[in-house]
């Protein structure tokens, strides 16, 4: 029997869940929810329904486990509570600071409803949490650091479409290699915002617009900009389309740690990401907490978990025996 998985929201990340379900054996794609008029969403799969968001419950029995694809902003702190008390659900909320709050809400609906439900899946917060999490308990004498990028990030792009004038941008995240090469050095530098990142950003101009105005807001912008060396390059809406349309993403999470009775040894952990497509890895990633929810359902287990609780032979779609064969 293959677990039956169902997707709600539609967006970038929902039509990864949909391909990452296709590359998995033991899935199936049940259903897939939409708040939109589900006539005017079509999705890659042929046969499976569309159906609108409000009449979720109606399917319960049809989905072993619910694939939440709404935006962390909003969506999410409403939505994963809602469906956890009727399905096991799993989402990639990623609000780092709002994480404890959301976790509460949700364990509370599951065990309302007897169900097994998962936060926070996909890179970060996902495989770079876990990656801080292990390089920590094996070095505890050290300094932690995680770069982002090269890769789009979709919060600085809208705050770019906002400004009057624009008509399209995309802002990629950079990391300053020589400050990566500083914390390989073992030198445990102290790095600021500015020394670790830049920000490089694409921008449609509207017509008659005025460039140089454009370009102080962005480059002025507290919270987003202000605090970063950034470029701004004003490109044809067909050179956006062209050279920028893909979403991707990736980082570093790095542990530099010291062992022996004097400390006297060093160590570097590092783990890198190198991804052309974001939601596509971060489906990736959820498609196997998919299977681990699964199975905890089936062992009757009930509650939120977030990736640290997961063991990581439920991951995978080998049994004990193989696995203990092949990869230990
Ligand atoms: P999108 O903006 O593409 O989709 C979010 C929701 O918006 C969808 O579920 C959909 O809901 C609605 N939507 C999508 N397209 C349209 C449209 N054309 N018109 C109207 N509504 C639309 O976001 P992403 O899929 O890119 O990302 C979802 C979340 O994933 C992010 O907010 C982020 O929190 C999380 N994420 C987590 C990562 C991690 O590492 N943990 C990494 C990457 C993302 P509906 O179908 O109901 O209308």
């Amino acid at each position: 029997m293959k677990i039956r998985v169902g997707i709600f929201g539609y967006g970038n990340l929902g039509r990864g869940i949909e391909c990452a379900v296709k590359n998995n054996e033991d899935m199936e794609l049940a259903a897939v929810f939409t708040r939109r008029d589900p006539k005017t969403v079509s999705i890659l799969t042929e046969g499976v329904p569309v159906y609108h968001a409000d009449d979720v419950l109606t399917h319960k029995d049809e989905i072993d486990v619910m694939v939440l694809c709404g935006g962390s902003a909003t969506d999410l702190p409403v939505q994963t509570p809602m469906l956890a008390e009727h399905f096991n659900v799993v989402d990639s909320f990623d609000t780092h600071a709002k994480i404890p709050e959301h976790f509460a809400n949700v364990d509370a609906a599951s065990k309302k409803g007897n169900t097994v439900s998962l936060i926070s899946a996909g890179w970060d917060p996902g495989m770079f949490s876990l990656n801080r999490l292990y390089a920590n308990a094996v070095l505890p004498n050290g300094a932690d650091y995680t770069f982002w990028g090269k890769g789009v990030s979709q919060g600085h792009s809208d705050a770019i479409r906002r400004i009057e004038g624009v008509a399209d941008a995309r802002q990629y995240t950079v990391p300053v290699e020589s400050a990566l090469e500083a914390v390989r050095s073992g030198a445990n530098p102290t790095l600021t915002t500015r020394e670790k990142h830049t920000r490089e950003c694409y921008v449609v101009a509207k017509e008659g617009a005025d460039l140089a105005k454009i370009e102080k807001e962005i480059k002025e912008m507290p919270n987003y900009f202000a605090d970063y060396d950034t470029t701004v390059h004003f490109i044809s809406k067909e050179e956006l389309q062209k050279n920028h349309a893909s979403l991707p993403h990736g980082g570093f999470v790095i542990r530099t740690g010291k062992t022996g009775f004097n400390q006297e040894n060093n160590h570097l952990i590092e783990y890198r990401l190198k991804l052309d497509s974001n939601p596509e890895f971060t489906a990736s990633v959820i498609a196997a907490y998919v299977r681990a929810v699964y199975r905890l359902a089936s062992a009757k287990d009930v509650g939120c978990k977030t990736v640290f609780d997961i063991a990581p032979a439920l991951l995978s779609p080998m049994d004990g025996e193989t696995l203990r064969r092949t990869m230990l």
